[in-house]
Formats: structure tokens, sequence, C-alpha cells
């Protein structure tokens, strides 16, 4: 019963057992095809002897013996050593296709504990060493997938602990009696209180980008409609602040084929960016401008641009070139990842550049033509 049950659990002992069987079965046919023919042929080879010699029936029924029995002894001779060649190229077949699985299912297990950093050696172009190959793709794209979720803890971590900060002073400041129980000390624990909540939504929206649960409902859209909208949903801060907005549209552009709030959630976060970075007396303009098969769209201003070195990172969450101003002005440095989510589930593409500090920024995106 053991036995049984260790060969139902071992593919080595199956292997092997199954090249015996082959094995078996070729010496059992050998043997049955020299058994049936060797009567045959003695009997051809004795005709002939006879007809040649014309000696005596004894001598030749005692050569009719020994001639078999000969025959006998080299079959069962090259049996047996075809056997044992067989068993020992059985045992070392079966353990060149064991040895990997044995160490794939090691390493999955390293893997389910935790460990990441497991990675299988590639042997060969078959199909277990293209089986090591996938492994090890899978356990690289898992452990970035961890790198993140670690990362992301501590980003929001580091997030909240300025606003809670902010709001623990305050509170004890009141209680100390530091601070006056009055309008502007309730405003400053209000504006905390709502940065943590834009902090929140903007997570939560992250959250199911990154877990690509955003359902677009696209439409056909004019590129210029949209424009417009958005500017004129941000006309009067920009007026406040007295930066100048301006908008070039060329006539009878293609429609594009996108949904209009995600799109408009775009603008708005590159024309409130522009209006943030652009100081009094500066400009932002907006254009659209056929580029193949896709509409350009580029928020360009003439605000305090964007060092070279931030440049590749701004659509990282979280990254802001100016830790402190950004932040006092509200920013979750989650805007531009956002978009880019937004932007990439359109199939579109989206970058920014800039001629360097003091010297503007220039957004662009692109999204595909409506059919
Ligand atoms: P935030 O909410 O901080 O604005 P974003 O993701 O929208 O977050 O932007 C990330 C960072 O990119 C900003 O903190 C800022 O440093 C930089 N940035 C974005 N737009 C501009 C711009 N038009 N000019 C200069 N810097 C910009």
């Amino acid at each position: 019963m053991r036995l049984l049950a260790r060969i139902r659990n071992s593919l080595g002992i199956k292997l092997f057992l199954s090249y015996l069987v082959v094995v078996l079965v070729g010496v059992v046919v050998l043997t049955g095809a020299v058994q049936v023919q060797t009567p045959v042929a003695i009997q051809r080879h004795v005709e002939r002897m006879q007809s040649h010699l014309l000696t005596d029936p004894g001598l030749i029924e005692d050569l009719r013996v020994n001639f078999r029995g000969a025959i006998n002894e080299v079959t069962l001779t090259a049996a047996v050593m075809a056997l044992l060649t067989a068993v020992g190229v059985s045992v070392f077949t079966a353990r060149r296709i064991i040895t990997p699985i044995q160490a794939l299912m090691r390493a999955s297990r390293e893997i389910a504990a935790g460990h990441f950093d497991q990675r299988l050696p590639v042997t060969g172009q078959d199909e277990l060493g293209e089986l090591a190959r996938s492994f090890n793709q899978m356990a690289s794209e898992l452990a970035r997938t961890e790198q993140r979720r670690v990362q992301l803890i501590g980003d929001v971590a580091h997030e909240l602990r300025t606003p809670l900060t902010n709001m623990r002073a305050v509170i004890e400041g009141l209680a100390d009696g530091i601070l006056p129980a009055n309008m502007e000390t309730y405003q400053s624990v209000q504006k905390e209180i709502m940065r943590l909540q834009r902090l929140v939504q903007d997570l939560q929206e992250l959250s199911r980008m990154e877990a690509d649960a955003m359902s677009l409902r696209p439409q056909a859209l004019d590129p210029e409609e949209l424009i417009k909208n958005a500017c004129e949903r941000l006309r009067l801060q920009f007026r406040d602040k007295g930066v100048r907005l301006e908008m070039e549209v060329p006539a009878n552009l293609p429609r594009v084929w996108a949904d209009p709030a995600r799109i408009m959630q775009v603008l708005l976060n590159l024309l409130g960016n522009a209006l943030q970075y652009t100081p009094r007396g500066g400009r932002v303009s907006v254009r659209a401008e056929r580029e193949g098969r896709h509409v350009r769209f580029v928020v360009a201003d003439t605000g305090i641009g964007v060092p070279a070195s931030d440049l590749p990172h701004l659509f990282e969450r979280f990254y802001r070139v100016d830790k402190s101003r950004s932040r006092a002005g509200g920013g979750s440095g989650i805007g531009l990842t956002i978009s880019k989510h937004i932007v990439e589930a359109h199939g579109g593409r989206i970058r920014a550049e800039s001629g360097g500090v003091g010297r503007g920024s220039t957004f662009t995106f692109t999204l595909p033509m409506a059919r």
C-alpha cells in the first residue's frame, strides 16, 4: 500500500516505471519473435545441410537442439544486458526531468512565503527551459509589485504625517491657550482637513486606475469644445491671479474618441498646474493639432519651468519638483500620475517638456481620432 502511494506521489518513479514498461515490452516482443522465428530458420538451415551432407538423422536432431539452445542463451544474455542498460539510462533521464521540477517546486514555495528574489537556472531551450524562464519573469514581476506596494505605504504615511502634525500642533496650541480660538485658527485646521480629503480622494482614484478598474465611456468629441469648456471652468481663477489664458484650435480638426469627464480631468489638471506654477503677468496657452491618426493637445506656460533632471519623474506618484512649495499649495503630487493613466487608457501618450528653470513648461498629450 505504502509503495503504491509512493509511486502515485512521485513523478520520478512514474517516469522510471514507464521507461521500464517500454523496455520490458521490447524485450518480450524480441524474445517472442526469436522463439517464433528460430524453429523456422533452423529447419531451413538443417534441410540445406541435410541435402549437402546426407548424414544420419540422430546427428541432425542433436544439431537442431544445440542450435536452438545457443540462440536462447544469446537472446537471454542480450535481454538482460539491454534491461540493465535501460534501467541506468531511465534513472539518468528521469533525474534530468525531475531535478528542475523539484527546483521549481522549492522556488514556488519560497515565493509563496514572500521571498521574491528566487530565480531558477535556465538550462536549455526545451519546455523545461521555457518553464524556468516564465517562472523567473513571474518572480521579477511579483518582486516589482511588492516593491511598489511597500513604497506606496511609505509614501502615504509620509503624506499623512504633515497635515496630521500641523493639526496636532494647532489643537495643542488651543488646549494650552497659546493659540486664540478664532476664525483663523479654525480655518488652518480646516485647510489641513481638506488637504487630507483631497489626498484620500486622489489615492482612491489612483488605486482604482492601477487596478485597471477605470471604466471609460468614450464617445466622439470635438477637441475645440473640450478645450473651450476646460478654459471656461478656470477663467475666473486665471483672471484673479493675473495670468493670461489663450486657446488656439484650427478649424475642422477631427473629433477624438474619448471619455468627456476623464479628458476634462486631464485638461483641468494640466491647466491648474500651469496656473499654479506661472507667476502673475505670465501666459498659458492651450492648443490642439492633428498628428497622424491622433489629435495632440498642448498646454504651454511661461511659468517657473522644470529642471531637466526632474522631467522624467513628473508622472510618478507623489513626485514634486519643489516639495515644500507645491505641498503648501495643496498639491498631492498625484495629479499627473492620474492624467497619465487616463491618457494611456485611451491609447494616447502624455509627456512634459521644459526649457529649464524659469523658462516655462509644455505638457502634451494625444488622443485617438474617432472613426
Ligand atoms: P501637484 O498636485 O503637486 O501639482 P502633479 O502630479 O499635478 O501634482 O504635479 C507634479 C509636480 O510636477 C508638481 O508638484 C510640480 O513640481 C511639477 N509641475 C507640474 N506642472 C507644472 C508646470 N506647469 N510647471 C512647473 N512645474 C510643474
